[in-house]
């Protein structure tokens, strides 16, 4: 097995993406430095119409990032210290560590074994009188089961903030046939263009969704140091804008979001057919009412040798990633918050996930290359 140099092999190729779309990323980028206009350029306003279009949703406002969008769509649904907000425990840090910057209280629960994504009866039994929000977190790039997340919420009146960070393109579909894409089900929905993410730009943004027009002027102004008018500051607010730069590289890469999805999708299908045989792994469960934009393509490895497929594709030039090798309420930080016993689900995930290169640029010899190396491994 010496292919491996030629090949190189990573888990997100943004280079040769940059490379098939750079006629019109330059363009568009320098059309922005030559406007000056760094700041809520036009390019940010278009991007913003495109992404409400693209999302079907009242209102798309650019942010400094994921995290921002988090952290702002708490803050505008008027919280009070000590109130708890619900978050699964297996997803990455910025779902949990805006509740705490915030002075709320993260609670969090277990996930589903087979799909990742927060488990509704572990949700519906951490529901105290002091719960104001669900955050269902999309995790890999498929949905969380919202209609069930929403009955819940109807019933004990809570808000939900979907993390769509992992899941921009994700649809959802209701049992009466309607469909949504996800980051529009909830009272607000969050999303990040961290360069890795599918939708990525060339360094940090991030956009908020929502179909209330009262909710987007609230957000507006608490991303804008809380004015709705210059030097007016009704609220408390922070400084997070996504960069005109930022948007005119989203721009173009909004126009081809469906085509990487389908890109992933096929990654997901060859992977899915060469393992469908191996006992020792699991492949990823597709449900029904969602579609999966595979942010992530992850194997859970039931034999309890996770860590030594992971150290055999690395000898062999295969990267693949623990996505989260540790519980959030083990984390130095969390567990304060954190009172309950250790959760199934989120335990033994950590211990069996395993996620391989995806990407839009994936060759069929890249991955057939990685297939044999993992079938080789189990042979
Ligand atoms: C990436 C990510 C975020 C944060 O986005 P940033 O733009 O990096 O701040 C939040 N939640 C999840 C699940 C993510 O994957």
């Amino acid at each position: 097995m010496s292919q491996e140099s030629e090949l190189n092999i990573q888990m997100v190729d943004l280079k040769s993406q940059y490379e098939r779309l750079k006629a019109s990323i330059d363009k568009a980028l320098f059309e922005t430095i030559d406007s000056t206009a760094f700041i809520k350029g036009p390019a940010l306003q278009e991007f913003e119409k495109n992404l409400s279009l693209y999302m079907n949703c009242t209102a798309s406002i650019g942010v400094a990032n994921g995290t921002d969008a988090l952290q702002i769509a708490l803050m505008a649904l008027d919280l009070k210290s000590g109130d708890e907000v619900i978050v699964p425990a297996f997803t990455y840090v910025s779902t949990a560590e805006v509740i705490g910057l915030l002075g709320l209280t993260p609670v969090m629960v277990d996930v589903d074994y087979n799909t990742f994504n927060i488990d509704c009866h572990s949700l519906e039994q951490a529901i105290t009188d002091k719960t104001r929000v669900i955050v269902p977190v999309h995790l890999f790039g498929q949905a969380a089961d919202m209609e069930h997340i929403e009955k819940i919420a109807h019933k004990h009146n809570l808000f939900i903030v979907e993390d769509a960070a992992q899941a921009i393109g994700t649809e959802y579909t209701y049992s009466d046939g309607s469909t949504k894409k996800v980051g529009t089900l909830g009272n607000i929905g969050c999303t990040s263009f961290f360069p890795s993410k599918n939708l990525g730009c060339f360094g940090d943004g991030g956009a908020m969704f929502t179909q209330s027009t009262e909710l987007s002027q609230k957000i507006r102004t608490i991303a804008n140091h809380g004015q709705a008018q210059k030097y007016m500051h009704t609220t408390l607010g922070v400084n997070s804008r996504l960069d005109t730069i930022q948007a005119a590289v989203l721009n173009v890469k909004l126009e081809h979001l469906d085509d990487f999805v389908q890109r992933r999708q096929h990654v997901a299908q060859v992977y899915n057919e060469s393992f469908q045989d191996l006992d020792d792994i699991i492949t990823p469960q597709k449900e029904q009412f969602s579609t999966h934009v595979y942010h992530q393509y992850t194997l859970k490895v039931v034999d309890g040798r996770r860590d030594e497929l992971k150290a055999y594709l690395q000898f062999n030039g295969i990267p693949s990633m623990v996505y989260y090798p540790i519980p959030l309420y083990e984390q130095e930080a969390y567990k304060q918050y954190y009172v309950g016993g250790k959760l199934k689900n989120t335990e033994r995930l950590t211990k069996e996930v395993l996620s391989l290169p995806m990407h839009t640029e994936m060759t069929p010899q890249m991955q057939e290359y990685i297939i044999k190396t993992v079938l080789y491994f189990f042979r």
